[in-house]
């Protein structure tokens, strides 16, 4: 999974971009993706400034690239959160609503999967 770019509709709060940058921010370690800081990192260096007040994940999201299991074409998937990256990254394929639509059944039957845009 790549991270494409930051979107911030809504925010004109240039630290509170920088805190979903370093909050969403992975790196590969012997192969194993993870985040580079670690939540409580993220709490003690914001904590002073308003950027808490201002996290919408509506409105304040990466936009990473995946690439579906079927047609490896490249999509995009909007990420606010760790937990929506962990539900993408540990899942065992991704689908595209197309490929979903003709060969989604027959995954979900063999293994877990998600489906992106
Ligand atoms: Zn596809």
């Amino acid at each position: 999974m790549k991270q494409k770019e930051i979107v911030t509709n809504g925010t004109a709060n240039n630290v509170a971009v920088e805190m979903i940058k370093e909050y969403l921010q992975t790196h590969s370690v012997y192969g194993i993706t993870g985040f580079v800081k670690t939540e409580k990192e993220i709490c003690d260096k914001y904590k002073d400034t308003d950027c808490f007040k201002e996290w919408d994940s509506q409105k304040l999201y990466a936009i990473y690239t995946i690439n579906c299991y079927h047609c490896t074409e490249p999509h995009d998937v909007k990420i606010g959160s760790r937990e929506a990256f962990h539900i993408y990254h540990g899942a065992d394929f991704q689908l595209c609503h197309k490929c979903y639509d003709s060969s989604g059944i027959i995954y979900s039957v063999i293994r877990d999967g998600v489906v992106v845009s």
